[in-house]
């Protein structure tokens, strides 16, 4: 015995506590008509876990409520709790008692519990399925119901027969299979998915880095060979700046000494010009000149005048002397004489002691007139006044030619002196004009010079801007490489280049082509965030590989659930095979001890349907079972009655009694609870009812609501239900003798 005893509260009519203990292998409900027997019924199904509102006959959870009544307030809550013996461990828990409660409240909200702990609905029907009592409510047979398992479908017989021969957990774990499968297919579309929408990605970052490898390498060449072309450029760059400003040195002092020299020569020229003109000073020399030879001209002129009245008078002289000396010579006193002589010698004397040449020629003038007196006075006489006027005159030309003589002697010293002076400045002249022409042609020479120098120095100085343009290029080449390809390609002081410094120019020219070279190819890799692009490929990559990992767990996943859920299909199908065929055993028997003969049993069919379908596909018949339903065959004694259809209410009612019986045998239900199902019997009928219904108590324990005495007579416990005025259903132990009473 399993069941121990149902506590409804709240529950339908019950609208107050009551309990009913299953102390005996059949317990009897009886009652008048709506007393709530039903209720009690559906209370079972209601604890067991029934989500179906309609199959308890409500709509709302709400209508499972104690609703009231006039003398009597409405419940908030429905709640039944069914009590286990579960000391045979019929439930997989461990306790020896099993409470299962579920409570209902008026929002809807259900609540479950067992062993008081609050669990869920799953909870409940997992632990209840194991012990055959499942969801279907095959151990349930509500009022009218009897007869359901052949209104019913194949499959839906075959679900519960299912049910009842507890194979019903195959299918719990087929679906959670199922499930997971699903899931797990779920998964692996979602991952295959993931993997798809990496793919590309990832196939892009593997050429970015293998472009990436590839640029590594270009750039690792770019570094090596633009460090070996920096240094020596650098090297040619300061070496030939030296040379070429070495070189410059020379022409440019060169040019400089020509510019002061041909500044020089200009100057010199430009003085010349100014002196093409006579000099002021040679027209002065020229016109004193002028003016003293005017003079001596007038002085010789004047000479001649005089030299010409001293000849006629000295002709003259020579007539009158000639006269006189016919007159003849005339006595003079001593000291006459001795006075002249002595005054001549006075008259010297002075001369000599004025030391200059006017003294003495003061002193014979004084001399030579003291004289002329003293001949003068001895010639007194008329004869000699003639003489002594032509001597007077003549001695008076003679003194105006001495002055005149010394006047054209001093002139003629004047006329030396200018001539000299002015051949002195005219050589001068001459000499500078000579210069001026000499500067002049060197002029020439100079810019000649000048250009021949500046010649070479602009051949110095292309070369310089070509070193120089050498030098910007090298700036602008580090700038650019090292942009492209890191500093490091700066750091070449330390690079040894061997001694082969002075190799030809066009060896750096070819380098520097392939170092450009070597710029495009790497540019054009275009590759970007070298370690970021590495990082993410890494990561990518990576998650690629857990993805693939993963897909292959899954599809093994899938593989063994696969197998599995086959694996259960094969144990379900088997089970059921075997189960189906232990019902037809028992249900031929009851069938027969129903009816006193004739035969029934199940039979395995496919849906029509899918055997049409099947059959025009393939040709052949090929079952898959977990399609199968169950058909019944059922053959009367004495009549030709060969379908369920055919049969008369009673004939159903047995039909399905013996059905329910024999599944029942096979897997017996720790209870089973019978809502009126021998309503339709006829006594005798009623009796072969009641000897089942004893048959089948003795493996589970039997709650059988009924009007029928025979099948009341068969109880152990009997309880009434009544109802009062205040529409609330109560239940009562009570004795065969009330029972029958109660029951009319
Ligand atoms: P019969 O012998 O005719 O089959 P019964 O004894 O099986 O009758 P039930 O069908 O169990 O009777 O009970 C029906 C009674 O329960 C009705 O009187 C109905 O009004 C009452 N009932 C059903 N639901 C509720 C509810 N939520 N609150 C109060 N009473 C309810």
């Amino acid at each position: 015995m399993y069941l121990k005893s149902l506590e409804i509260n709240g529950f339908k009519s019950f609208g107050r506590k009551s309990t009913l203990e299953f102390k005996t292998s059949i317990t009897s409900i009886v009652g008048p008509n709506g007393s709530g027997k039903s209720n009690v019924a559906e209370a079972f199904r209601f604890v067991l876990g029934e989500q179906s509102i309609k199959s308890m006959r409500g709509k709302r959870g709400e209508d499972l409520i104690f609703n009231g009544s006039t003398d009597a307030g409405r419940a908030n809550r429905a709640g039944v709790k069914l009590v286990f013996d579960n000391s045979k461990k019929l439930l997989n828990i461990d306790f020896d008692e099993v409470s299962i409660e579920r409570v209902v409240f008026r929002d809807g909200v259900n609540e479950y519990f067992i062993n008081g702990s609050k669990v869920r609905l799953k909870d409940i029907s997992e632990l209840l399925a194991q012990a055959h009592i499942g969801s279907t409510g095959h151990h349930i047979i509500s009022q009218g119901e009897a007869d359901r398992i052949l209104h019913s479908n194949p499959k839906e017989r075959r679900e519960m027969i299912e049910d009842a021969l507890g194979i019903k957990v195959y299918q719990f774990k087929i679906e959670e299979s199922s499930k997971k499968l699903e899931k797990t297919e779920e998964n692996i579309k979602q991952v295959e998915s993931l993997r798809r929408e990496i793919a590309p990605h990832l196939r892009f970052l593997k050429k970015q880095v293998e472009k990436l490898e590839k640029a590594r390498e270009l750039k690792d060449e770019l570094v090596k060979m633009a460090r070996e072309y920096f240094k020596r450029e650098e090297i040619y760059v300061n070496k030939t700046k030296l040379a070429i400003a070495d070189e410059k040195n020379a022409p440019e002092g060169e040019l400089a000494e020509l510019d002061q020299k041909l500044l020089d020569a200009r100057r010199m020229v430009e003085a010349g010009l100014k002196d093409k003109e006579l000099p002021p000073e040679i027209l002065t020399i020229e016109s004193s000149l002028h003016s003293v030879r005017y003079q001596k001209d007038e002085l010789m002129r004047e000479e001649g005048r005089l030299e010409g009245e001293l000849s006629y008078i000295k002709k003259s002289i020579e007539k009158e002397e000639k006269v006189q000396s016919e007159i003849g010579n005339k006595l003079v006193p001593l000291w006459e004489v001795e006075t002249l002589v002595n005054d001549s010698k006075i008259f010297f004397e002075e001369g000599e002691i004025g030391g200059t040449l006017e003294s003495l020629r003061a002193a014979f003038h004084k001399i030579r007139e003291s004289l002329a007196r003293f001949v003068h006075k001895h010639k007194q006489s008329d004869a000699n006044d003639v003489l002594l006027n032509l001597k007077k005159e003549a001695d008076g030309i003679h003194g105006k030619k001495a002055v005149l003589e010394q006047n054209l002697k001093g002139i003629k010293l004047e006329e030396e002196k200018l001539i000299k002076e002015y051949e002195e400045k005219r050589t001068e002249f001459e000499k500078a004009k000579d210069d001026t022409r000499e500067a002049e042609k060197e002029i020439f020479k100079i810019i000649a010079r000048q250009n021949e120098v500046r010649g070479a120095l602009d051949r110095i100085k292309s070369r310089e801007r070509e070193v120089l343009f050498d030098a910007e290029n090298l700036a602008s080449d580090m700038r650019d490489i090292s942009a492209l390809a890191g500093l490091e390609v700066l750091h070449f002081n330390d690079l040894e280049i061997g001694t082969d410094l002075f190799e030809a120019r066009t060896a750096q020219h070819d380098r520097h082509k392939h170092l450009e070279r070597l710029k495009i190819r790497l540019e054009e890799t275009g590759v970007v965030g070298g370690e970021d692009l590495q990082k993410e490929h890494n990561e990518t990559e990576e998650r690629d590989q857990f993805l693939a990992r993963e897909l292959v767990d899954l599809e093994q996943a899938s593989t063994d659930l696969h197998n599995l859920i086959k694996e259960l299909g094969e144990r379900l199908n088997v089970e059921f095979r075997e189960g189906v065929q232990k019902i037809n055993n028992s249900f031929g028997k009851y069938f027969a001890l129903m009816f006193g003969g004739g035969h029934a049993s199940l039979k395995l069919v496919r849906p029509e349907r899918k055997r049409k379908a099947e059959d025009e596909l393939t040709g052949e018949t090929e079952v898959n079972e977990e399609d199968e339903g169950i058909d019944i065959e059922v053959s009367l004694p004495h009549k030709k009655i060969k379908g369920l259809i055919m049969l008369s209410g009673g004939e159903r009612a047995l039909t399905s009694i013996a059905l329910l019986f024999a599944i029942s045998q096979v897997n017996p239900p720790p209870f089973v609870i019978l809502d009126e199902t021998d309503a339709a019997l006829d006594e005798a009928n009623s009796r072969k009812y009641g000897d089942m219904i004893e048959n089948l108590s003795e493996h589970s324990q039997l709650i059988v609501i009924t009007h029928n005495r025979e099948t009341m007579s068969r109880a152990g416990i009997l309880y009434g239900v009544t109802m009062g005025k205040d529409a609330v259903s109560k239940l009562l132990s009570i004795s065969f003798a009330e029972a029958e009473q109660v029951a009319k």
